[in-house]
C-alpha cells in the first residue's frame, strides 16, 4: 500500500510497541462473515499508512463466501522506510482480537501469539476467565462487549473491536477515527457518528489484564520464550491423508454455533400451538419433535425444543411464529448448551456433544430476561 499516494491527510509519527525480527508488528483478526473484521483490518491499515506514517498491509482469509463462515483478517505494520515484501497470512501475532466468542470453541484463537502480545475477546465475561479457558500464560488478556455497545448503538462489532485493538495496541486513536470518518462518510454519512461512538466505547470500555509476569503491556515481553499455542503448520506437515475435508459439512455433525451473532430463539412451550411454521421457515432443521397424545386421546406432533448445535441465529423462526412462542435473546455464554434439545441423541452421545434432552427454558427465566432488556424483539 502505498503511504500517502494522493491522499491530503494529517500524518502523525507513530512509533510501533513493538516488532519481530524482521522489523513487523502483526495482528490477526479471527472473526466470521458479516461481522466486519475484513473491514476493520482494512480500516486499521489504512490507518496505519495514511494516518501515522507506517508502512502496512492488510488481506483478509475466507472460507466459503457465506454470512457465518470464519474469516482471518491480517495487518502488518513496519517503518515507513521498510517495504512490505511478505503476503503470508499472519502466523505469530503480536495482537489478536477475537469478533466472535463463539470461536473459542471451534478455533485455535490464540494460534502462534507471541510472548508478551494481546488477546482481545469480544465477550461480556473478564479476562481472568478467558485466560482460564483457553490456559493463556505470558500474554496480557483484554474483554470488551463489543456486541453489547454495537445492540445500544446499533451499529457492527468492528468499530467496538477497532477501539479495543487501538487501546491494547497502543496505535493512534485519532487516526483511526479520521479513517472510520472517511470511510463511513463516503457511502453511509448517516452512520459516521454512531461508528465513532462505537470506537470510542471499545477503547474506554475494554478491561486489559496485563500478562503476568511480564513488565508493562504490549510486547515488553515478545521475542522471549515460546510462541503461545501451535504455530500452524503448512502443505505436507499438517494435511489431512488424501487431503480429506474433516470438519463436517452439512451433515449431522456440523455445528452451527459459531455462525450466531450473538442471538438465539428463545422457546416457550405454554404458548406455543404446534402450527408448525417455524419448521418450514427454518432453514437448518433446529426444532425438535415428539409424537404425543392430546387430551383427546388424538394423536398429537408436538415441538419440544430447538437443537441450538444447528441453529445459525437467522431468526427467520421468530419472525414467523404467530403467537410470540419465540422470542430473541442476547446468548450467554452456556445457555445453548444448557437449553438445547438434541435432534440426534444417540449421535451426540457418541460426540460427546451431551445426549441428553433437557428441560425446556422455564417460563420465569424467560420472563426475567425479557424484564432485564436481554429479549430484544417477542413478536
Ligand atoms: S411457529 Fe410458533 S406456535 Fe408454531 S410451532 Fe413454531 S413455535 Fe409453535
Ligand atoms: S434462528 Fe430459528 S430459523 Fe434460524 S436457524 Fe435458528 S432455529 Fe432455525
Amino acid at each position: 500500500m502505498p503511504a500517502g499516494a494522493g491522499v491530503k491527510v494529517r500524518v502523525r509519527d507513530v512509533m510501533l510497541p513493538v516488532t519481530d525480527d524482521d522489523g513487523f508488528y502483526e495482528l490477526r483478526f479471527e472473526s466470521i462473515g458479516g461481522l466486519g473484521a475484513h473491514l476493520a483490518g482494512q480500516i486499521l491499515a489504512e490507518a496505519g499508512v495514511l494516518r501515522m506514517g507506517l508502512n502496512g498491509a492488510h488481506f483478509s482469509s475466507y472460507g466459503s463466501e457465506k454470512k457465518g463462515s470464519p474469516v482471518k483478517s491480517f495487518v502488518r505494520f513496519c517503518r515507513p522506510e521498510q517495504e512490505v515484501r511478505t503476503a503470508s497470512p499472519v502466523q505469530q501475532p503480536h495482537l489478536v482480537a477475537v469478533f466472535h466468542e463463539g470461536l473459542l470453541k471451534t478455533e485455535n484463537v490464540a494460534s502462534g501469539l507471541r510472548p508478551g502480545g494481546v488477546l482481545l475477546v469480544n465477550t461480556k465475561q473478564p479476562p481472568q476467565a478467558i485466560r482460564e479457558r483457553l490456559g493463556l500464560k505470558g500474554v496480557a488478556v483484554g474483554t470488551v462487549d463489543a456486541l453489547g455497545i454495537a445492540v445500544e448503538e446499533k451499529t457492527r462489532v468492528n468499530t467496538a473491536m477497532l477501539g479495543a485493538v487501538a487501546r491494547a495496541g497502543g496505535l493512534d486513536q485519532e487516526a483511526v477515527k479520521d479513517t472510520i470518518r472517511a470511510t463511513f462518510e463516503r457511502k453511509y454519512p448517516q452512520l459516521v457518528e454512531a461508528n465513532l461512538r462505537t470506537f470510542d466505547r471499545g477503547f474506554a470500555e475494554l478491561r486489559l489484564e496485563p500478562a503476568a509476569g511480564i513488565d508493562g503491556l504490549v510486547g515488553d515481553g515478545a521475542g522471549a520464550g515460546a510462541s503461545q499455542g501451535p504455530v500452524p503448520l503448512y502443505g505436507y506437515l499438517n494435511a489431512p491423508i488424501g487431503g480429506a475435508i474433516t470438519n463436517p459439512g452439512n451433515t449431522a455433525l456440523k455445528d452451527l454455533s459459531a455462525s450466531r451473532q450473538g442471538f438465539l430463539p428463545v422457546f416457550d412451550r405454554d404458548k406455543c400451538i404446534d402450527c408448525a411454521l417455524c419448521e418450514l421457515a427454518c432453514p437448518d432443521f433446529c426444532f425438535v419433535w415428539e409424537d404425543s397424545r392430546d387430551p383427546g386421546d388424538k394423536k398429537w406432533r408436538r415441538l419440544v425444543g430447538i437443537d441450538y448445535q444447528y441453529c445459525k441465529g437467522c431468526m427467520k423462526c421468530v419472525e414467523i411464529c404467530p403467537v410470540a412462542a419465540l422470542t430473541e435473546l442476547r446468548e450467554a455464554e452456556g445457555y445453548a448448551d444448557a437449553h438445547r434439545v438434541a435432534q440426534f441423541p444417540y449421535l451426540s452421545a457418541a460426540t460427546g456433544q451431551g445426549g441428553h434432552t433437557p428441560a425446556q427454558p422455564r417460563r420465569e427465566d424467560v420472563s426475567a430476561a425479557v424484564a432485564g432488556g436481554a429479549v430484544r424483539a417477542g413478536r
